[in-house]
């Protein structure tokens, strides 16, 4: 039997599954002690983070009085590192072929779907649209289909997208989040100048693993869950992880993603660069209410909140599967990143902006149907700041480097700067009265709080330049 060692490039060792067991057993001891909570909220308001056994202790509060502490905590963590700033990014599925039978996914091999890939003209027409709605960032998304869609055309798709030049600029930052691969395949995409690399352990409870992965590549538990360690071996610097909450226990899978995280930092070097936390939703071929795990979301909040505390410069992503307001309310509690107005099906711009493309099955059901002009408008209005910031990786701030900054705090100095520039640009190339109004408010308050008069005078010359038509500036 494997015992726990972080450190470890096996799966069943750096994910132990009795190190899970014994401190979620420990953690239910351990909640009803008052002193202690009380330390570990003391040392979470630090700033430094919590280990996995000490976030599983937060993660078994119950009483209203103590969760009320830890989400003003979380929201007060999340200020300090990230102020007022949202990033925003958006999916665009290129494939929805898939070999895997995941129990979970509309793309599962055994839905009898029409399957589609797009060809550069559609793919062109998704990017145009994505382009028209201001988006720089984007979250590629494939299924695994080695004859159908293999990785010489997710590496063609994403040079068409970096070469494609509109009006107002171009995709800026490529995510990529398709299947495990190899180190030669990471070495690829790498290569392309990928961003982040993303991929979902979905759980890392193994026998529910087992229960869902009925079939194809995907099944091999091992070989998914150390795909992020080739990738960094291969010199991917930025990873993200993500769990599917509803699979399992969330306890269970909250603890195992910190635990990933320490090892990845321990192993690699530096953590993730991103967390997911997607909540399961109902599907082509799969009604979510089926799944027993389901995470309420009084639990959620609190699964949002713990992480924020537990890795406070690791950027957490929220995507549509959750609806308006309970976004909102999620945002306060530690979500750093946030897509708007998705399509999740192939095709699915071109076809919702009227550009003749037929959209396939979606992969889930959106919730939060806000278009991405509305939805900057209800950010601002709640004071917020949305950035289209993508200057870190293409200033070679990325991996260890890129942690050092956000460790030490000196990353909100490049980030603020950056998201007031990217609205103003978002502004004046797509934005009407309103969001033109709104924007200007927050504007001018994030301005006037730069303390250094130096960083100050500089970001309003940049906002200057901007509104005179200079465009992708940035610190
Ligand atoms: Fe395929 Fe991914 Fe869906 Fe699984 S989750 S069926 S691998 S697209
Ligand atoms: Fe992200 Fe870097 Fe931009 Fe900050 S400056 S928003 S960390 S890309």
């Amino acid at each position: 039997m494997a015992t726990y060692d972080r450190k470890s490039l096996e799966a069943g060792s750096f994910i132990n599954h009795e190190e899970i067991v014994e401190t979620l057993a420990q953690a239910r001891a351990q909640a009803g002690d008052p002193a202690l909570v009380r330390a570990l909220l003391d040392k979470a308001a630090t700033f430094g983070g919590l280990g996995h056994r000490e976030a599983a202790i937060l993660l078994q509060v119950q009483d209203p009085m103590v969760l009320g502490e830890i989400f003003a905590l979380a929201r007060r963590v999340k200020e300090h590192i990230y102020g007022r700033r949202i990033v925003m990014f958006a999916p665009l599925y290129l494939s929805d072929y898939c070999v895997n039978r995941c129990a979970y996914c509309g793309y599962n091999h055994d839905n009898q779907i029409p399957r589609r890939k797009l060809d550069s003209g559609q793919l062109e027409a998704e990017v145009r649209v994505l382009e028209r709605l201001g988006h720089k960032r984007l979250a590629l998304e494939a299924g695994e289909d080695p004859v159908n869609c293999p990785l010489d055309y997710i590496i063609d798709c994403i040079k068409t997208i970096y070469s494609l030049k509109f009006e107002n600029g171009a995709i800026r930052r490529v995510n990529v989040n398709i299947a495990a691969t190899t180190v030669e395949d990471y070495r690829r995409l790498k290569d392309a100048a990928i961003g982040t690399y993303v991929l979902f352990q979905e759980t890392y409870h193994k026998p529910s693993y087992l229960a869902v992965h009925k079939g194809g590549p995907k099944r091999n538990y091992e070989y998914h869950t150390e795909a992020h360690d080739r990738a960094m071996q291969a010199g991917i610097e930025d990873v993200g992880l993500g769990v599917l909450y509803g699979l399992y226990d969330y306890q269970y899978d909250t603890v195992a993603m910190l635990m990933h995280a320490e090892h990845l930092e321990a192993a690699q070097g530096v953590g993730p660069h991103t967390l997911s936390v997607p909540r399961i939703r109902s599907a082509a071929g799969m009604v979510a209410k089926d799944y027993p795990y389901l995470v309420s979301d009084e639990d959620f909040k609190k699964v949002v909140a713990v992480l924020r505390l537990a890795v406070p410069y690791t950027g957490m992503l929220l995507s549509t599967r959750e609806p308006m307001g309970y976004r909102d309310e999620l945002i306060t509690l530690g979500i750093s990143q946030m897509s708007a107005g998705s399509c999740t099906g192939v095709g699915g711009y071109a076809h919702e902006h009227k550009l003749g493309e037929e959209e396939s099955v979606p992969q889930f059901e959106p919730m939060d149907h806000r278009s991405p002009s509305d939805f900057l408008k209800d950010l601002l209005r709640g004071g917020y700041i949305p950035s289209f910031c993508t200057a870190c990786y293409r200033e070679g701030r990325t991996g260890d480097r890129f942690m050092r900054l956000a460790k030490t705090g000196q990353i909100a100095n490049v980030c603020q700067p950056n998201a007031m520039i990217t609205l103003q640009e978002y502004v004046e190339d797509y934005g009407d009265q309103e969001l033109r109004d709104l924007a200007g408010k927050v504007i001018n308050r994030e301005l006037a709080s730069i303390i250094n008069p130096k960083a100050r005078e500089v970001t309003e010359t940049y906002l200057q330049r901007i509104r005179n038509g200079e465009r992708d500036l940035r610190f």
